[in-house]
């Protein structure tokens, strides 16, 4: 890092003849304090020196790769000054929610600011995701830099260098380097805010898959999750995606995460937990109750892979990306999307789990993107995300997204005789673009067909633009596998037929049902106030739940729900399970079924 600054910096002199006292009158660092856990605020210092009129606009993000909502950290400031080198103070204007105007910004010396944590804030409307914000706490902190940190208006690219004054005895997770002097340093704004922290009591591991050094960092309050056991469970599956990636698009790669007790996540009121991706890490935060845990090898095998798209396949829509002004790419079928087939089908080609395994989750995906609104494209899901309405429909490129990759390699496949499948086609495109050569975001299609069929622009044209529904029973054939709409379930335990969440105003929620309660009356929407005569709290919710389950087929759950100012009493009647959309392998297949169906389960 230190070394390609000089570099710039002596090259540039060479070339422009400009002084070297003219250009390094640029100067801006950063010095963050958490000393202090208990007044819950990072104390923000900017260090600053020859800015021009150009930079007189200190920014935070509005919002931020990956997290596809609208986040505008500005809101969390609580107080802001700016001072000359004398210490006199300069005037500061607050031009938008993340904007602060600066006069005689030439004469700045140091900017000072306070800033809230996002997970015990007082702000109600749009919550920040709790993996895109940050937390104060006496055992831990998570720190995502750009959530604290800012840049001046016209400086994005210049390198980043931060000084973090916290607790000696803590752990550092994180892919930041550190200067000679304990700076953490970025080559510019959008590598630092690439690379969030967590920091605190936290348990280490490391492995190494392919030539990546993997580390894995753990905060969790009682102990239960620990670095050495969440890794050794996740190894083979790491070893896996290695496999499918096939070489080292980087060299380190840091897993930070954030396990809370069930108190602090109510308390805090998560709408949802879960990680995101950055380039040489990714910060989990995870309920570390219950059986919310279950998945976390899957979220990272998802979030590994992420280390091909977007990082080494992206539009030129997101780089530079834009932090003030949200701006969508419509290639979000491709960055999740895929990513989301190449964790599930490269557990099955790597033989981690079976052929029927994988077909479940399959299975699993097009079931809950039933649960989603089928006039929606990924291209305009993509397009549309950061608009309200559209919020919880993002969620569908793990489901649908997913299943049309899956469906786009066997097409793939079919048309290259099996010798060219989605990763082949995915991996050429990574190698012809990379981390610093984004595609053009309004040509990727054609660019698309191009590398592989004429074909496949119908594909595309059909089900990633359009919304024709997806042809797997077709598809799915050619492999030799038959698709049955829906049967009797295994889990033989009643269903109520509902699903609970949450809504904006952190209360319990009907969001959705099948169609037996459906014809039951209840609706999604519907708010919970009692069942089985208990009123229903956030604390006892699973409590209710749990007894339902001890209830026997045919027995009736007496629910009363809040309806717009209406209270309604409706009666559930526990029903058989059914599993949706299942593929079984066909009695017999033929030559060319199997053969496709062998290139099909290997790593292609
Ligand atoms: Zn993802």
């Amino acid at each position: 890092m230190k070394k390609i600054s000089a570099f710039i910096l002596i090259s540039f002199l060479f070339i422009s003849g400009i002084n070297l006292e003219a250009f390094q009158t640029v100067q801006v660092s950063f010095e963050v304090n958490v000393l202090n856990y208990e007044d819950d605020i990072f104390h923000v210092t900017v260090y600053a020196e020859g800015l021009t009129d150009e930079n007189n606009i200190y920014n935070l993000p509005s919002t931020v790769p990956g997290t596809y909502s609208l986040l505008d950290f500005g809101r969390f400031v609580k107080s802001f000054n700016a001072y000359d080198k004398y210490g006199n103070e300069l005037e500061v204007e607050r031009i938008s929610t993340n904007r602060w105007e600066i006069s005689n910004v030439h004469k700045l010396s140091k900017i000072k600011y306070d800033i809230e944590d996002t997970f015990d804030a007082d702000i109600t409307e749009y919550q920040v995701i709790p993996m895109a914000g940050t937390g104060i706490n006496e055992n831990y902190i998570v720190l995502n830099t750009f959530a604290v940190v800012g840049f001046f208006e016209g400086l994005q690219s210049l390198p980043v260098k931060m000084k973090l004054d916290y607790n000696p005895d803590w752990t550092i997770g994180t892919s930041l380097q550190l200067d000679e002097n304990g700076n953490y340093v970025a080559e510019s704004y959008d590598y630092f805010a690439d690379s969030p922290i967590l920091m605190g009591d936290l348990t280490t591991a490391s492995t190494t898959v392919n030539d990546i050094e993997v580390g894995v960092y753990v905060y969790s309050p009682d102990g239960s999750k620990d670095a050495t056991n969440i890794l050794e469970l996740a190894d083979t599956l790491l070893q896996a995606m290695g496999k499918y990636v096939g070489y080292s698009p980087v060299t380190r790669y840091n897993y930070l995460m954030c396990f809370l007790d069930e108190k602090t996540f109510h308390e805090i009121g998560f709408e949802g937990a879960g990680a995101l991706e950055h380039s040489y890490s990714s910060l989990f935060v995870y309920p570390g109750f219950g059986q919310f845990g279950a998945g976390v090898q899957d979220d990272m095998a998802h979030e590994f892979l992420h280390i091909l798209t977007p990082l080494n396949l992206h539009s030129n829509i997101i780089e530079p990306f834009n932090f003030e002004t949200p701006t969508a790419s419509e290639h979000l079928w491709l960055y999740e999307g895929v990513t989301e087939w190449g964790s599930d089908i490269s557990q099955m080609r790597g033989g981690l789990i079976s052929t029927d395994q994988y077909l479940k989750k399959l299975s699993a995906k097009i079931s809950h993107s039933d649960n989603f609104r089928q006039d929606l494209s990924l291209t305009d899901l993509s397009l549309d995300v950061y608009s309200e309405v559209i919020t919880m429909q993002f969620l569908n490129f793990y489901e649908k997204g997913a299943v049309t990759a899956a469906m786009l390699d066997i097409r793939l496949l079919e048309l290259s005789n099996g010798t060219r499948g989605l990763r082949d086609v995915f991996l050429d495109l990574v190698e012809q673009y990379g981390k610093s050569k984004p595609f053009p975001e309004d040509e990727f299609f054609d660019i698309f067909v191009e590398n592989t069929y004429p074909e496949i622009e119908e594909f595309i044209e059909d089900y990633i633009e359009g919304t024709k529904p997806l042809p797997y029973v077709e598809y799915m054939a050619k492999l030799g596998f038959n698709y049955i709409d829906e049967i009797p379930s295994e889990n033989t335990t009643p269903a109520l037929g509902v699903q609970i969440g949450m809504n904006e105003h952190q209360q319990l929620v009907v969001m959705g049902t099948d169609e037996i309660t459906a014809n039951s009356g209840l609706k999604e929407g519907d708010i919970p106030l009692k069942i089985l005569g208990t009123e229903v709290t956030m604390e006892n919710i699973r409590e209710i739940f749990g007894r339902i389950r001890t209830m026997k087929l045919g027995e009736t759950v007496n629910m009363i729900v809040q309806r717009g100012d209406e209270e309604v009493e409706i009666n559930l009647v526990l029903h058989q399970r059914m599993d949706r959309h299942i593929f079984q392998s066909m009695d017999t297949i033929t030559e060319q079924q199997k053969k496709l169906r062998d290139a099909w389960s290997k790593n292609l």
